[in-house]
């Protein structure tokens, strides 16, 4: 069967041809590129003759994430050569180290703000995305969770961190920005590749306003409760000209703005409950006044004591975003 993918897939091969063409042309031309076109050769003619994306070891299918990626790909990651295995293990770690360096600044000091995330990847990279920017408007936070796992999520949240770096120094409505990098995403990524995630920017006078693509429900803690405040757009990715509706909160001093991924609702414990997000409501309702890092450590002390000691399945991501207190003015004796 001829898939969306193998279409995709055998342009980029025919591409890859013509480049290796007119590079061994070249006066200058190493011999390894003619090793390479064998390559794309053998790998057009396995298209043709059904066969490719399927392992020479053990003929199942190779990870689809790994093909789009590398179309040259001939073995799944089972059945990985020692010299691609030691290959794969030092790109993973680059990986891992260029993303712990998109991460935001931990001494950042937003004017009004207190913030404070944790981020905790299932395996060495992660496909959650958080970030925070002072701008002139205010403080800026991102979270969200791109689709996919490994390698190809992790790239694909470092693209989703370079387009609202981008566009976060551009001062624009918070619907425009969205709607931008969401065309941006739209036009660079593959179909079935998408991003859920929230938006907002917080001002000193205690304004938030943000959007939701498709993500997990934004929970706003304040003094009587937690009121859970749900997505009204569709995930980054899906649809080039979709629209972005704004939301505001106003969150008196001390309110809470409490951001999540699914690695905390889709945790599941021994009996294969799920966290779920009454547990999340219920634990951030017990724990209004806390400060952001003891509401990050409670949330991941439960979210300990319901995994009951199981391997964590997938990304964890946790932003809190709380309006300061007054500072006590000192009075003058
Ligand atoms: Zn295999």
């Amino acid at each position: 069967m001829i898939t969306a993918e193998q279409t995709y897939l055998r342009t980029e091969l025919e591409r890859r041809r013509e480049r290796l063409h007119a590079a061994l042309h070249s006066p200058a031309s190493d011999p390894s590129l003619s090793q390479l076109l064998t390559a794309v050769d053998d790998a057009l003619l396995r298209i043709d003759q059904g066969t490719f994306g399927l392992c020479e070891t053990c003929h199942d299918s190779v990870e689809a994430e790994r093909l789009l990626a590398d179309p040259l790909v001939r073995f799944c990651l089972d059945h990985l050569t020692s010299s691609e295995q030691r290959d794969l293990e030092s790109d993973l770690s680059l990986a891992a180290l260029i993303q712990r360096r998109l991460l935001p600044n931990l001494d950042l000091a937003p004017k009004g703000w207190d913030v404070r995330f944790h981020y905790q990847p299932a395996g060495m990279v992660s496909g959650d995305y958080c970030d925070l920017v002072e701008t002139d408007g205010g403080l800026l936070f991102m979270l969200g969770d791109v689709s996919g796992k490994g390698v190809a999520a992790s790239m694909l949240m470092s693209h989703l961190h370079a387009t609202f770096r981008s566009l976060a120094e551009a001062g624009l409505p918070l619907d425009r920005m969205v709607e931008d990098a969401n065309r941006i995403f739209c036009e660079s990524t593959l179909a079935g590749q998408f991003a859920t995630l929230v938006v907002g920017r917080a001002t000193p006078d205690g304004l938030v306003e943000f959007v939701s693509a498709g993500h997990l429900p934004l929970l706003h803690i304040h003094a009587d409760g937690v009121l859970p405040k749900d997505s009204t757009g569709v995930p980054l990715g899906m649809f080039c000209n979709a629209r972005f509706p704004v939301h505001r909160l106003t969150l008196a001093q001390g309110d809470t703005v409490f951001l999540y991924t699914d690695g905390l609702t889709e945790a599941r414990n021994r009996a294969g409950q799920e966290y779920g997000l009454q547990r999340i409501r219920a634990l951030t309702a017990r724990h209004v006044g806390n400060a952001p890092d003891g509401l990050i450590s409670e949330c991941l002390g439960d979210l300990a004591s319901f995994a009951e000691g199981l391997k964590q399945a997938d990304d964890l991501t946790l932003l809190v975003v709380q309006r300061q207190l007054p500072t006590a003015v000192p009075t003058q004796t």
